[in-house]
């Protein structure tokens, strides 16, 4: 692999580019000082394409999401797109982007910075240095499964009438490719996976099971792996976050346990994501990175919007897509640095005070903090 990398930009709505923004300063930082060489395109998505394409997301920027080594996405939505039709409205551009680029592993870190501890629901000695990872199974499960939807169901003793169908179901394909990202991932951190199932009362439960040993088993068996019930895994998850590196699990339990372990870290605009696809022939994955959070349309053009998350999602494609886990730790340690000094955006900002920052402002210190090294 050469060190130029392609990287296709998507600010998307609301606060999205104005968190760009100060992404595109440290990509430049990047560029010019760790001999990385980044070919940057930017494009439409959500409300912003909408407005120049009738569309959320054109097919041309489809395209180009399809041929670079990592797509980086803001935000999309916001009020002025709420009356739109269901099939042009600004979620359905990033839909469309997982989709078309098969993204079947979610990554959400659950990081907590020590400066921000406090700012975590739990005690700070349960997560002060907290960093996990959760990869959660995207593109199948019961938010797909058929049959699915709401018919009648005249059964005489049935008071209203209805019933309501949804189907879990995974091939043992679908499971062994996300267990095998997961496996992937464990060994660039902590070598230890946990996989969240209810194979005590659901078939798909047993079958996940089993497929994540089979993976473990015949291709990872130095990775540490144990199996856990995902309510005892949510139980855990806030008792002590700390035993987890990676956690593998569906996409519904997914979709629960990771949002639980981002209020284990705080403010939303700390969050960042990754979603992976299977590795193209350069040997990089499909991959779409993304600040957890939406468009805040409350602070958008205001200077307020926290760029962390957006900044870290970078972070998160330097470590996966183009393998500079150092330059990746090293971004990560100068946006340590700077919320230890107490640099705080308004949402960062808590009853100990600090120095308030504007976005722009958080991006230069960061690229400062990067040039201190
Ligand atoms: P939101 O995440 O945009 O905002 C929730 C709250 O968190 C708001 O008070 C907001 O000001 C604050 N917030 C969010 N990001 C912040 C940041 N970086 N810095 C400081 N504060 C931040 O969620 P919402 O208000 O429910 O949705 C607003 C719009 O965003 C909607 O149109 C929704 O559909 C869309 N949305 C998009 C995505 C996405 O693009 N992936 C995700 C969620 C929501």
């Amino acid at each position: 692999m050469s060190d130029s990398y392609s990287l296709l930009i998507l600010p998307g709505d609301g606060i999205g580019p104005e968190v760009m923004a100060e992404v595109v300063k440290i990509v430049d930082w990047f560029g010019a000082n760790r001999g990385m060489s980044f070919d940057v395109s930017h494009d439409l998505v959500g409300g912003s394409a909408y407005d120049r394409h009738g569309v959320p997301l054109a097919d041309e920027t489809m395209a180009r999401a399809q041929a670079v080594d990592a797509v980086l996405l803001g935000a999309v939505g916001g009020p002025k797109y709420d009356d739109l039709d269901f099939s042009v409205k600004p979620e359905r551009g990033l839909l469309r982007l997982r989709k078309e680029m098969d993204l079947f592993a979610n990554l959400r870190p659950a990081q907590c910075f020590d400066a921000l501890a406090d700012f975590s629901s739990l005690k700070r000695e349960v997560v002060a240095g907290l960093d996990i990872l959760i990869v959660r199974e995207l593109t199948s499960g019961v938010y797909f499964g058929e049959p699915r939807g709401i018919h009648a169901d005249d059964n005489g003793d049935n008071e209203g009438g209805r019933v309501g169908i949804n189907t879990q179901r995974y091939t043992s394909g679908e499971i062994r490719r996300v267990a095998r990202a997961a496996f992937e991932l464990a060994m660039r951190r902590g070598n230890k996976v946990c996989s969240m199932e209810k194979a005590n009362v659901m078939e798909s439960g047993i079958l996940w099971r089993e497929e994540v040993q089979w993976v473990h088993d015949n291709e990872y068996p130095d990775v540490e792996l144990s199996h856990m019930y995902a309510d005892n895994g949510a139980m855990q998850l806030v008792r002590n976050p700390r035993q987890f590196d990676v956690i593998v699990t569906d996409n519904l339990f997914g979709d629960i346990l990771s949002d639980a372990a981002a209020m284990l870290t705080g403010s939303l605009g700390m969050l960042p994501s990754a979603s992976l696809g299977a590795p193209m022939a350069n040997g990089r994955p499909k991959a779409l990175y993304e600040p957890v959070h939406g468009s805040a349309p409350d602070i958008a053009g205001q200077g307020k919007a926290n760029p962390i998350a957006c900044i870290l999602s970078f972070a998160m494609a330097l470590r996966y897509s183009f393998d500079q886990g150092e330059a990746a730790a090293e971004l990560e340690r100068a946006v340590e640095r700077v919320l230890a000094d107490g640099v705080r955006t308004a949402d960062l900002m808590g009853p100990e005070g600090g120095t308030p920052v504007s976005t722009s402002q958080m991006g230069d210190r960061i690229v400062a903090a990067l040039a201190a090294g």
